[in-house]
């Protein structure tokens, strides 16, 4: 079934479309000191030869600032500057070729300081994400609701969207992050009624690898289910390469964005007469390089193989030392059991 996705304005980020029709863009963010040029720049390679589409790094000092410029001339993909509370670290991002800020202009005090970055990202045409984080809401919304609401999240973005808009800038990129699931996903709900600016999506703080994938899947599954987001990153306690290879399956699950194969297995039961778990497993490992926008079934039994897999392009059924091979349901050869990946992968390559 189609996803209706929500309808935003269109922002450039770098040559990265955000929003409107583009397709829902992945992000993650380096954690490698920035000041370290070549080990920030080795891991934003190796993110983006994972899938990453759009890189943060975190600018904590104005050394930091300044590595942007010989990061960004040997990398590939756009970058984003994570700035708090130092408008001059900013000032020095932009100058120095970054793509995008993500900054909070409520947090920069005052005005004049808020009105010079403001200027200077609209001269470069850089955007700038508001990001609203539960844990570090403005104490006098917090008191307002009495605690953490989606409401008063939202009432923090759009304060921050307020002083953007009173200084004509209209770049914006909105994020509402929570590690709790339900108030980030209702948070985004509620803000995406009242804006059409592209919102960036992701559970924060989601943990290490076990529990931030369930967490993130559940989130962002949710809030992509409703048509909501323009934009993600997944947040894990680990490597970020592992950050991308989830985002892509997130929204190649959802059938958001096409990542070469999609591969459906069974669970195995008392049917199951060959290997499929390994077998499962190498095949998959195998079919991650093949770029091809089709469905591979890999079931355990010819008695419902076939049929419950009918959707799949191609598939192979399991039997007493051997597969069955299917297309689209059709029974097409039997294959001995030594031969079934090997056969299934050139059955592949000739679609
Ligand atoms: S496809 Fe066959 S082996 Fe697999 S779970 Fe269904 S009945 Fe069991």
């Amino acid at each position: 079934m189609e996803i209706k996705r929500k309808k935003t304005r269109t922002v450039y980020c770098g040559n990265v479309k955000i929003g409107g029709d583009a397709p829902i863009s992945i992000q993650s963010m380096t954690n490698t000191d920035t000041r370290n040029i070549d080990k920030t720049v080795e891991q934003i390679n190796k993110l983006e030869e994972a899938g990453c589409e759009i890189v943060r790094v975190a600018v904590p000092d104005m050394q930091a600032a300044q590595a942007i410029k010989e990061i960004r001339q040997k990398i590939h993909i756009p970058m984003i500057a994570d700035i708090h509370f130092d408008y001059r670290l900013a000032l020095e991002a932009i100058k120095n070729g970054v793509d995008k800020l993500r900054l909070n202009p409520g947090n920069i005090g005052d005005a004049n300081r808020v009105k010079k970055v403001v200027m200077l990202a609209k001269e470069r045409g850089i955007p700038i994400r508001i990001g609203v984080n539960a844990g570090s809401i403005d104490q006098r919304i917090v008191r307002k609701y009495g605690e953490i609401t989606p409401e008063a999240m939202v009432e923090s973005a759009l304060e921050h969207v307020e002083i953007l808009q009173n200084l004509n800038f209209e770049d914006i990129i909105i994020s509402l992050k929570a590690s709790d699931i339900k108030l980030t996903v209702e948070a985004y709900r509620l803000i995406s009624e009242k804006v059409d600016y592209p919102l960036h999506i992701g559970i924060t703080e989601a943990g290490t690898i076990k529990s931030g994938t369930v967490k993130s899947c559940i989130g962002i599954g949710a809030m992509l289910l409703d048509g909501i987001g323009d934009t993600l990153r997944i947040s894990l306690t680990g490597d970020p390469v592992d950050e991308v290879k989830l985002a892509k399956e997130i929204l190649k699950s959802i059938g958001l964005r096409n990542f070469g194969i999609k591969m459906v297995s069974c669970p195995t039961c008392g049917r199951t007469q060959i290997d499929l778990i390994s077998l499962a497993n190498r095949i998959e490992s195998k079919l991650s390089k093949i770029d091809k926008p089709l469905t591979v079934a890999i079931m355990g039994c010819a008695v419902n193989g076939p049929g419950e897999a009918k959707d799949a392009d191609i598939g192979i059924a399991g039997g007493k030392g051997s597969a069955l091979l299917f297309k689209k349901g059709e029974i097409i050869r039997k294959v001995k059991e030594e031969n079934i990946e090997a056969v299934l992968l050139e059955e592949i390559i000739k679609m």
